[in-house]
């Protein structure tokens, strides 16, 4: 089952359709994507790359890493399946070795109030776009970071998020 589904789609949308298909479909379509993956680097967002990164074909796809450094390193990729699938998995987990999670939707807004030490409340900066795995949400107050706890910040400044799961 897991070959003939292998062979019946090329681009990650076709991946995406098909798994929806029967419950064979949806069970061959996870071992597919949990298969070992390659090790790829992102290159800095600043170098013009023209390439898709693991096919070498012409990318239609793009993704910044949302934390550490700036410039931040920039995936540049094409939307068939094992190039989207490389790419979207390396994210995952080197995010996951740093106990971070990438999110798909913002879980705060971009200015807001934390509670600092002694119970007062402090305005802010969140760093946006990802999460650490503990719930918790890195801010810049004053001129230095905080992590607070999604469920400590005013309502007011939360969003829905959604984590970049698999
Ligand atoms: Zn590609
Ligand atoms: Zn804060």
């Amino acid at each position: 089952m897991v070959t003939i589904f292998e062979y019946s789609f090329d681009k990650i949308s076709d991946f995406q359709k098909l798994r929806l298909v029967s419950k064979e479909f949806h069970k061959a379509a996870s071992i597919l994507w949990f298969r070992p993956f390659p090790l790829i680097y992102a290159p800095n967002s600043f170098i013009n790359v023209k390439y898709c990164s693991i096919c070498r074909g012409t990318p239609n796809k793009d993704k910044t890493i949302p934390y550490g450094n700036l410039p931040r390193p920039i995936y540049i990729y094409c939307d068939n399946f094992q190039c989207t699938r490389t790419v979207i998995r390396n994210m995952v987990e080197q995010a996951r070795k740093q106990n971070k999670e990438i999110l798909m939707k913002e879980a705060v807004m971009e200015y807001g109030m934390c509670p600092r030490s002694n119970g007062s409340y402090s305005e802010c900066m969140f760093m946006r776009g990802w999460m650490w795995s503990s719930g918790h949400v890195r801010c810049l107050m004053g001129n230095y970071f905080k992590d607070v706890a999604i469920n400590k910040i005013a309502e007011k400044y939360k969003l829905k998020y959604k984590i970049l799961k698999l």
